[in-house]
Formats: C-alpha cells, structure tokens, sequence
C-alpha cells in the first residue's frame, strides 16, 4: 500500500462535491466527521500458547439514509484512517445504489496469511464481541472486504446471536447460503463492475466483443470480474495479485486461472504467460483496466502512462485525486468506485431484506434486481457528470452527497 492517505483522498473527493453543491458549510463540516470511530483491543490465544493483543476499528460515518453498512477488512495496513475513508465511501455508494443504508467500515489490523484457522476464528469472534454494542440489523450491518470471506461472517452472525440469545441473520452481510446468504451475494461486486464497464462502453465506443482487459487484484472482486469480461466476449490479457502479475497477449483462461491460483496461491507462473510486475500490468496496453486490489494504485506518476480507455474500479480508493483529473485531461472514462463496486453492497442488501423477511429469492431473482439497480445508478452517474461538466468520480459524490443532505435535511439536527 502506499504512503497516500486515502482518508485525505476521501475529504478531497468530498471537498470538491460540496464546491460545486455551494454546500452550507455546516453540512460540509458534518459531512466530512464520522459520527462514531470506535477502537478495540482484541487479546487472543495463539496455537502457542500466548496471548497476542490485535487492533481492530469500527467506524460509523453518517446514518442518515438507514443503518450503516460496510466491510471488515483484515491486512497488516490497516489504519484508522483507511477505514474512515472506506466508511466515506460507504455512505455515498449506498446513495449511489439508492439503498436505504448509511456508511460503515471495519478492520483488524493482521496477517490472515500468517495466522491458522483456530487463531484468526478466535480473533474474529473477539471482534464481534467488542464491536457488539454498535452493530444490529436496524443498527450497523458488516459484511467480508479485503482477506474476510463468508466464514468470517459465520463467525460473526454466531457470535452476536449467541450473546444476544437469539438467532439474528440480518446483523451481517456475505454469510454462506445455509445460514442465510443470498443468492448471488458471491459475483455480485465482480458482476456490478461487468455491468459498468458495458454501460461505459457504449458510451466512449468500447466493444466488449474481443476487448482486452486488464485487472490488477485477483480475489473476490478481480476473479468474478475475470470471468463476467470473458463471458460478455472480452479478452483477459493481463492480471495480478500481491505475488505479482502476468501477460498473455492471447488472452489468460480465467477458469483455469482460478483453479491454478487456488493450487499454489499466486498467478505468478500461470502457463503461457509471461511474469510482469504490478506496476507494468497498470500500463499495460489494452482497452478496459480493472483495478480490483487497493488504494491508491493510479497515481499522478502512472496515470500518464495508463493506455486503457475505460477505468472501472472494483476497488476501493485506486486513484488518487490527481490521477482523476490526468486521466479526464486525456478523455479516459473513469467509472468510479462508488459506482462500479455497487453491486456487492446492493446485494448484500438483498440478503438483508431476505434475513428479516425470512422469504428467500432465487439466483434470477437476484442478478435480474442488480442489473436493473446497477443500469439505473449508472445512468444517474452518468447524466449528474453531463450536467456539471465533470467527470464521473466528481458527478456520482455530487449525486451521492446530495441524497445524503437530502436525507440530513429531512431528518434535522437534533436536539
Ligand atoms: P480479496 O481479499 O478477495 O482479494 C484481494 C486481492 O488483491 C488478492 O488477490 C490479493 O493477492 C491482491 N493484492 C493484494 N495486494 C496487491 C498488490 N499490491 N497488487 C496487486 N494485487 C494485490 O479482496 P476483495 O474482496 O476482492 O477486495 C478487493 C478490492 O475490492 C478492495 O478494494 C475492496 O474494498 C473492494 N471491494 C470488494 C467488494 C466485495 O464484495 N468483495 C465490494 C466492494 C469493493
């Protein structure tokens, strides 16, 4: 991760929105502080034999359109900071998606990968049990980010309905099917940004027939977005993951791809192709790019370099304020985070609605609703970027950051 502060890049992004909203700067104050940044320390027993003591944040942004809804990352960088950006971003994507949720965001500073599976389900259930005072379904809702997967979420549900005393599905997002995950819940971000990047391509003349596409992170977003591209006829030239990145001008199996990954854990050597460095792969010469890992990964350094005409961002936060505005000067379509990562946090939205209602969708149910809410959040995107003259990052925080205000203003300040 790099040394940007991605909390920085969040108040910036909103910044600019309030500017061009002549919002009241009162709101703009509100706006830009979480409402509630809780740290806990999470002592837990190693195979070992020893306690080591962990850190873990929960960070509620603003609640004003519905409980607060947001991930759980687990990576030895996380910050406080990082999940106050993340819990920002939260807010105005489920504005964005037009979701009855306000923003949220959690992290446990560790490394999973050096962890066994007893020592990170103790930790996962210590988390739960600090930070259950401020989660609940009508309260706060997470759901898996950066290296937590359903399990965790098992855990989690667990937990809190064993310390509540009652069966509580609707606390968390992104469980395994037989507990009361949806449906979907797994492609849903990998096939959000596949319905973006169709959306955007027909705009700036991108064909997604014979498309070379290039996706930097391959885990749950960049695997599923993989194979969204190559179903809809593009062409997966080049990929990576924190062990590195490969290129195949012929184009990578996906599938195959997957399976091979899972073997050794890493794409790194992957047949046929060719090694290339994480930094190569972004400037790579292709059509569509798919940052799909973390922060801060376009930056003003690499962005002039960058030769894909469409951007989607399954990740959270990869371009840096300064990038954005080099990669408008060059006519690329940036189709933003908050947008084009909806999709994950839209159908944990479904598996909410169907926890309470204990009335359970089908798989058509699911993709037919999220295409039909992707399609239409893209479309308001994209015509607030035309009325302001501005690019798709500042159009959908105008857009999201205006719902929000909305919502603020009809509720009022109290007391
Ligand atoms: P994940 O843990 O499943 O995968 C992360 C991937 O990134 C792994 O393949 C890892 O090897 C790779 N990676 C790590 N460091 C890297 C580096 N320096 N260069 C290249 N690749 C690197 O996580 P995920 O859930 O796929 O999340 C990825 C991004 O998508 C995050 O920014 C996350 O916030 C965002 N996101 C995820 C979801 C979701 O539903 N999973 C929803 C919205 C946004």
């Amino acid at each position: 991760m790099s040394s940007i502060n991605p909390y920085e890049v969040a108040l910036k992004q909103l910044d600019n929105a309030a500017k061009l909203l002549r919002l009241d700067p009162g709101m703009h104050e509100f706006l830009r502080t979480p409402k509630r940044v809780l740290t806990v320390s999470l002592p837990v027993r190693m195979d070992n034999g020893r306690v080591r003591v962990f850190v873990g944040h929960r960070v509620q942004h603003n609640d004003a359109r519905g409980p607060y809804k947001g991930g759980i990352r687990y990576h030895p960088a996380v910050t406080l900071d990082e999940v106050k950006a993340l819990a920002t971003w939260m807010t105005w994507k489920c504005a964005i998606a037009n979701i009855p949720y306000g923003g949220g965001k959690g992290g446990i500073v560790c490394d999973p990968h050096k962890m066994s599976v007893g020592e990170i389900e103790r930790l996962t259930r210590r988390y739960a049990y600090a930070i259950s005072d401020i989660i609940g379904p009508y309260v706060d809702i997470p759901a898996p980010d950066v290296y937590t997967t359903p399990r965790e979420m098992a855990w989690i549900m667990d937990t809190y309905s064993a310390l509540k005393g009652q069966v509580t599905p609707g606390v968390i997002t992104g469980k395994p099917i037989p507990i009361g995950g949806s449906e979907g819940r797994g492609e849903a971000t990998g096939l959000g940004v596949a319905y973006c990047i169709r959306e955007g391509g027909k705009r700036v003349g991108v064909k997604l027939k014979g498309a070379d596409v290039v996706i930097q992170g391959f885990g749950n977003a960049g695997t599923f977005a993989a194979q969204f591209m190559k179903k809809m006829g593009a062409n997966v030239i080049g990929v990576s993951d924190s062990k590195g990145g490969i290129y195949n001008s012929k184009g990578i199996d996906a599938e195959k791809l997957i399976e091979y990954k899972a073997k050794y854990g890493k794409v790194a050597g992957f047949s046929g192709s060719k090694q290339i460095t994480n930094e190569q792969l972004l400037e790579l010469d292709c059509d569509i790019l798919i940052p799909a890992a973390y922060e801060n990964q376009i930056t003003k350094k690499n962005a002039p370099n960058v030769k894909a005409k469409l951007i989607a961002e399954a990740a959270n936060g990869p371009t840096t304020p300064e990038a954005d505005e080099i990669l408008f000067k060059k006519d690329k379509l940036v189709v933003p985070d908050i947008l084009a990562n909806s999709g994950g946090v839209t159908v944990s939205y479904y598996e909410w609605l169907q926890n309470l209602s204990r009335d359970y969708w089908d798989h058509e149910t699911v993709v037919n609703r999220l295409e039909k809410n992707m399609v239409k959040a893209f479309n308001d995107v994209y015509k607030t970027a035309k009325d302001y003259k501005v690019d798709m990052r500042k159009g959908s925080t105008v857009l999201a950051v205006s719902r929000v205000v909305e919502a603020v203003k009809e509720r009022g300040i109290w007391p």
